[in-house]
C-alpha cells in the first residue's frame, strides 16, 4: 500500500479565515504586535515559518530552529485559545467535496497520515471540529520543521518507526508549495483546485496529477492507489 499524506488547508478542509484571525490574535495580545498577519501569504506556509517571518518583520530575528528571543510557548498557547473559539462558531470549517467519502474509500487500500503546515495541536482544532481527527496514522507537522520541504522525512520516519510498510509516498495538497515539498522528499505529488493556488499556478508547478476537488478526483486516486 502507499502512504498518502495528506495537507489540511485547501486540501480536506477551509476555515474561512480562522487560521489567520486567531494568528493576529495571539500575536496581539502576547507580544503587541498588531496587524501582524497583513500580507502574509498562508499558501503552503507552515506555522513555524510564519511566526518566524511575521517576527522579522517586526525586527526580531530568528532561525525558526533554536530558541526563540520572544514568548513562542504564549502565542502558540493564545494562538490554539482563538482558534478554538473561532472554529466553535457555525459555518466556519468548510470540508472540501469529496473528502469524507475519500477517506472512507481509501480505508484499508492505502495508508492515510498527513503532512501539514499546521502545529500538531491546530490539526488536532481543525480536524476535530469536523469530526476527523484520529483517522490518521499520524504524520509530520509544523512543529518538526519551519520548512514544508523537510517534512516529508519526518512523516516516513514516523511511519517507519510506527512499523508501517509502503510502498510509494504520495502527498495531496492545494499549492505549488506542496509539489515542491513531495519533490524534495521524494514523494509523487497530487493537487486539488479547491484551496489557495489557481488551476494556472498548480499547472506550472507540474504536479503527478491535477484535480478540481477529491469528489471529482476520487476514481483517479482509487486508481493511483490500486
Ligand atoms: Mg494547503
Amino acid at each position: 500500500m502507499d502512504l498518502l499524506l495528506f495537507d489540511i488547508d485547501g486540501t480536506l478542509l477551509r476555515t474561512r479565515g480562522a487560521g489567520r484571525e486567531a494568528l493576529d490574535e495571539a500575536f496581539l495580545s502576547v507580544l503587541g504586535w498588531s496587524d501582524a498577519m497583513a500580507g502574509v501569504s498562508l499558501a503552503g506556509a507552515t506555522d513555524g515559518g510564519i511566526v518566524r517571518s511575521v517576527a522579522a518583520r517586526f525586527g526580531v530575528s530568528w532561525d525558526g530552529v533554536s530558541a526563540p528571543p520572544f514568548d513562542l510557548a504564549g502565542v502558540q498557547s493564545a494562538y490554539l485559545d482563538a482558534l478554538g473559539r473561532r472554529l466553535e462558531q457555525p459555518d466556519r470549517v468548510a470540508l472540501c467535496p469529496g473528502v469524507r467519502e475519500l477517506l472512507d474509500a481509501l480505508a484499508g487500500r492505502a495508508h492515510l497520515a498527513l503532512l501539514t503546515g499546521n502545529w500538531r495541536a491546530g490539526a488536532a482544532l481543525k480536524l476535530g471540529a469536523v469530526g476527523l481527527w484520529g483517522r490518521w496514522i499520524d504524520g509530520a507537522y509544523g512543529d518538526d520543521h519551519a520548512d514544508r520541504n523537510c517534512l516529508v522525512p519526518v512523516a516516513r520516519a514516523r511511519a517507519d518507526a510506527a512499523g508501517i510498510r509502503y510502498r510509494r509516498v504520495i502527498v495531496i495538497g492545494d499549492t505549488p508549495a506542496d509539489v515542491a515539498c513531495a519533490r524534495a522528499g521524494g514523494a509523487l505529488a497530487v493537487v486539488v483546485e479547491t484551496g489557495f493556488a489557481t488551476a494556472g499556478e498548480l499547472e506550472r508547478a507540474r504536479p503527478d496529477l491535477l484535480l478540481p476537488d477529491l469528489a471529482r478526483g476520487r476514481a483517479w486516486l482509487e486508481a493511483l492507489v490500486s
